[in-house]
């Protein structure tokens, strides 16, 4: 991948001749149409520090879609993600309402894991994500990517609320998803769906027979019970939602799986979000770029084109793009070509830039500016008691001007999902009588997410308040 040097300037928004000139310092005598490899462009980007803000501005307007004309906007099927704690049923479910819906339609199709599938109820589609917990949700969330409309919460019968459901809970709330709630294993004779349902009030989740707004739907994947009253009330939600999409333009979409095939190279499971994707269109997917050589669905099937909500497997990039990376087709080879390498230049650029996020330090400052008003924090501690005493102290420190949302706490270590919960919520975690497990360390500080450890309560308080003041001294 190459850049000459006179596109390079434009892009940078600098002149041809401060370019040249800086490679002539570098030892490289270069003309206007010189290529640039990107470790060379990388450097000279980084030697024009401050002009690197064009890139993200200029790339940003190479990316920009005109807003859809309301006519334009056609009906597309959910996409749902199924969450919940372990072993309460979660991959039971997927793969019930998969095979349910095969025997149903079509005879004898041999499905394929792609990362996504759908199923069809009434003539209706809905897209589920095959990847279930609020793990992967949330570490897509942290990439900015936002595919999930709704999520179905199982909840085990014979087991109901646990660390796990509360998490899934929450990380669904702050990323403002709906949730049904899916009671799971009434078969069993032990099932206690009414003490769940009682449970989960707690949580904020009040069932509709009860008064509230949360639909939940008793089910058994084992037995196969009551998973079509499910998937309607999927569509029910769905239609409450109006979800839609403009299908007659280039496609967006995101990643939701990809991998190195000895035989094929690099593959990708893109859901397409808006547009129709054809065979044979450009692209461009986070760093890489590439052609949509061929497409299959889940069922193994070759298909020329896919619209919105409709997960493919796609051939044809020039790497290997990450799970919750932006896909975008384009008519323009050389475009795509350019936006991947000036993202390349730019990925380096935020590496080495890493603290963007906001710390404790960086609060008072972004309340002056008035670019906080929220304070997000992520609470995790040795015992309950202590977790919710730090919790509810915190939240008395909401004023005006700065609301503090304790977002999620829990017992136990600070983990890399707490972390990315940080990153996608722009939060930050107060650890009391914990530590962060070393790769949830190592992941926050990649991401510049403030961790903060304390063993008195009294002295987080007093953290916060301050930093909320400005009158905190900083730690480093
Ligand atoms: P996950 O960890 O949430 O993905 O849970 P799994 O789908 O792996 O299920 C955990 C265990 O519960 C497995 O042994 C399943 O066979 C069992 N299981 C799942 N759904 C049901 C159900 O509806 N009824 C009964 N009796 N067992 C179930």
């Amino acid at each position: 991948e190459t850049i000459t040097v006179g596109e390079l300037a434009k892009r940078m928004g600098v002149k041809a001749n401060d370019l040249i000139r800086v490679l002539m310092k570098m030892g490289l005598m270069a003309t206007i149409n010189h290529p640039l490899d990107v470790d060379t462009a990388t450097l000279l980007a980084t030697e024009f520090g401050y002009e690197i803000e064009n890139v993200a501005v200029d790339l940003d307007e190479m990316m920009e879609t005109t807003p859809d004309a309301p006519e334009s906007l056609v009906k597309r099927s959910p996409v749902v993600t199924i969450m919940g704690h372990v072993d309460h049923g979660k991959t039971s479910l997927l793969d019930a309402i998969r095979e349910a819906n095969v025997i149903a339609g079509e005879a004898g199709g041999i499905t394929q894991h792609i990362g996504a599938y759908d199923v069809e109820l009434n003539g209706r589609k809905i897209t589920f994500l095959d990847t279930p917990g609020h793990e992967a949700f949330t570490a897509m969330r942290a990439r900015g990517a936002k595919v999930t409309d709704i999520v179905i919460l199982v909840v085990a019968a014979d087991d109901g609320v646990m660390p796990q459901t509360r998490e899934a809970i929450n990380h669904s709330k702050a990323a403002g998803v709906p949730i049904i709630v899916a009671i799971n294993k009434i078969d069993k004779p032990e099932a206690k769906p009414e003490r769940v349902k009682q449970e989960l009030t707690e949580h904020g989740l009040v069932s509709e027979e009860w008064g509230g707004d949360t639909t939940m739907v008793e089910v058994s994947a084992k037995k196969r019970l009551n998973l079509e009253e499910l998937l309607e009330m999927v569509l029910l939600q769905a239609d409450v939602m109006d979800l839609k999409a403009n299908p007659d333009k280039e496609a967006r979409g995101t990643i939701v799986e990809a991998k190195l095939d000895k035989g094929r190279g690099p593959v990708a499971t893109v859901l397409v979000q808006e547009g129709t994707l054809k065979l044979g269109d450009y692209c461009v997917v986070g760093i890489h770029s590439g052609r949509v050589r061929a497409m299959q669905n889940d069922r193994g099937d070759k298909v020329v084109e896919a619209g919105p909500a409709m997960p493919v497997e796609v051939i044809g990039l020039s790497g290997v793009p990450d799970a919750g990376d932006i896909f975008v087709a384009m008519k323009d080879e050389k475009q795509a070509k350019e936006i991947a390498t000036l993202r390349q230049i730019k990925q380096r650029e935020v590496e080495l830039a890493k603290h963007s996020k906001l710390s404790l330090e960086q609060l008072y400052e972004k309340i002056q500016k008035g670019e906080v008003k929220d304070l997000n924090v992520i609470v995790k501690g040795d015992v309950q008691g202590s977790v919710e005493a730090v919790g509810e102290s915190l939240r008395k420190l909401s004023t005006d001007a700065v609301r503090l949302n304790v977002l999620h706490s829990a017992v136990g270590a600070v983990t890399e999902t707490d972390v990315n919960l940080a990153t996608a919520s722009n939060a930050i975690i107060i650890g009391f009588n914990v530590r962060p497990e070393v790769k949830a360390q190592g992941l926050a500080e990649k991401e510049g997410v403030d961790i903060r450890l304390y063993n008195v309560i009294y002295d987080a308080v007093e953290d916060v308040k301050k930093a909320m003041e400005g009158l905190l001294e900083p730690t480093l």
